[in-house]
């Protein structure tokens, strides 16, 4: 093995994909994947969806990158259609989700800041969340692991474990700008929140003066069957970070506000050099062409419904690998009995790709655009992967 150029900070398999297509993965000597990772989240679309390929290319021959000392005009375009498509007024663009949910708070803060309340710069958030590895979002988060060895932790967050209503009107107070939660926690194990719970928020935040922000970063761009996944609940932030999917695989993200909320960022206050450039806003544009599409969401809600109930009976046959599934649309986990990472390992072995996150779980994640075959096709994978592993508990049952 030859010693690799590359800081050591991720745990990669040793698979190495030449193209994709679809819900597919290609290695350079032929061996198929099905894909029910998208990337963690990202390839909303599946990989090299022509619509998005013709677009990038066309826009590569144009006109590639100007700064936001100009106008951009597909992010003009963006930005309307996005704002049209949901509660929010204004957007702003960035390139990642750390960046768009850094954007989120510092909008907050400032939001409290000009109405002359500079003390008020406090963000609630929850315990098992992730919200990006910046200095700010690893504080937002809250996670040991995350945190460690990092310097102090930014000041200015408080965390109280999800549901937990008396825990949250106990942390909140003068100095609190904002709440900030995902309407299904994703690295933390494809835990939901009850849309009461994001209903009983939004009363809160009404009541005290207090900023509502979602981080729809993993469950955002139809993932759960809605554009977004707070629309289940019937209520709305005043800020949202978005990311992964929005971009199919370009590298981008944004931050989206009502006009009050987004009213104080105003020239000077926050920029980046490469967000919204025209290479992402095409690409982006091109997304939306096909998540909005007639018919588009609807699908996803029941082939997400479908994938769920043939996830349901493998678990079901199989309670020595796994004990539970959930989510919503196509975010699903399958809780595991047997070490996640034996799952994930296994389901490689079968030439099927999950993502293994928080609490055990794996997440079952693919293209929007996956087919009820090809569903058919993951779960008879995973159902290969599983038995994989009853034979070694058996053989390692006999030995013992
Ligand atoms: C992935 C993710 C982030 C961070 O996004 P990056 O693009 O990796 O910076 C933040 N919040 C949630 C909910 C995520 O899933």
């Amino acid at each position: 093995m030859s010693a690799t150029a590359l800081f050591g900070n991720y745990a990669r398999s040793s698979l190495e994909f030449d193209h994709g297509e679809g819900v597919w993965l290609v290695t350079n000597d032929g061996r198929r994947f099905l894909d029910c990772g998208s990337g963690i989240a990202v390839n909303s679309v599946g990989h090299c969806h022509p619509h998005l390929v013709q677009t990038l290319k066309s826009q590569a021959e144009k006109l590639w990158h100007v700064s936001n000392l100009h106008r951009v005009p597909d992010q003009e375009r963006l930005g309307r259609r996005l704002a049209e498509a949901t509660f929010a007024d204004k957007v702003m663009f960035c390139n990642s989700g750390a960046e768009a949910m850094e954007a989120a708070i510092k909008t907050a803060r400032r939001y409290h800041y000009d109405r002359g309340e500079p003390e008020r710069y406090h963000i609630v958030t929850f315990e098992g969340a992730f919200h990006g590895r910046t200095i700010a979002t690893i504080a937002a988060g809250g996670q040991a692991k995350y945190l460690e060895g990092f310097g102090p932790k930014a000041p200015g967050f408080d965390q109280v474990p999800p549901c937990d209503m008396e825990a949250l009107k106990k942390v909140i107070g003068p100095q609190t700008a904002a709440i900030a939660i995902e309407p299904i926690q994703g690295e933390g194990g494809i835990r939901e929140i009850p849309v009461d719970f994001l209903r009983q928020l939004r009363k809160l935040c009404d009541d005290e003066g207090i900023l509502l922000i979602f981080d729809e970063i993993q469950t955002g761009v139809g993932r759960t069957g809605k554009l977004f996944a707070h629309e289940w609940a019937g209520i709305a932030p005043d800020i949202m970070a978005i990311a992964k999917g929005i971009g199919g695989g370009f590298p981008m993200g944004a931050c989206l506000a009502t006009e009050e909320a987004a009213a104080p960022m105003v020239p000077g206050t926050h920029g980046t050099t490469f967000g919204g450039n025209p290479l992402a806003m095409a690409v982006g544009n091109a997304v939306l062409d096909v998540v909005l599409a007639d018919g588009f969401l609807e699908a996803v809600q029941a082939k997400g419904l479908s994938f769920k109930q043939k996830l349901a009976g493998l678990v079901d046959s199989h309670p020595t690998v796994f004990s539970e599934v959930r989510g919503a649309g196509l975010m699903l986990g399958i809780k595991c009995v047997v070490p996640v990472g034996d799952f994930v390992g296994a389901a490689r072995e079968a030439d099927v790709l999950v993502v293994p996150a928080g609490d055990n779980v794996a997440r079952v994640m693919p293209p929007l655009t996956i087919t009820e075959e090809e569903i058919g096709e993951a779960v008879a994978r995973f159902e290969a992967a599983a038995k994989a592993i009853e034979q070694t508990l058996t053989a390692k049952g006999a030995a013992e």
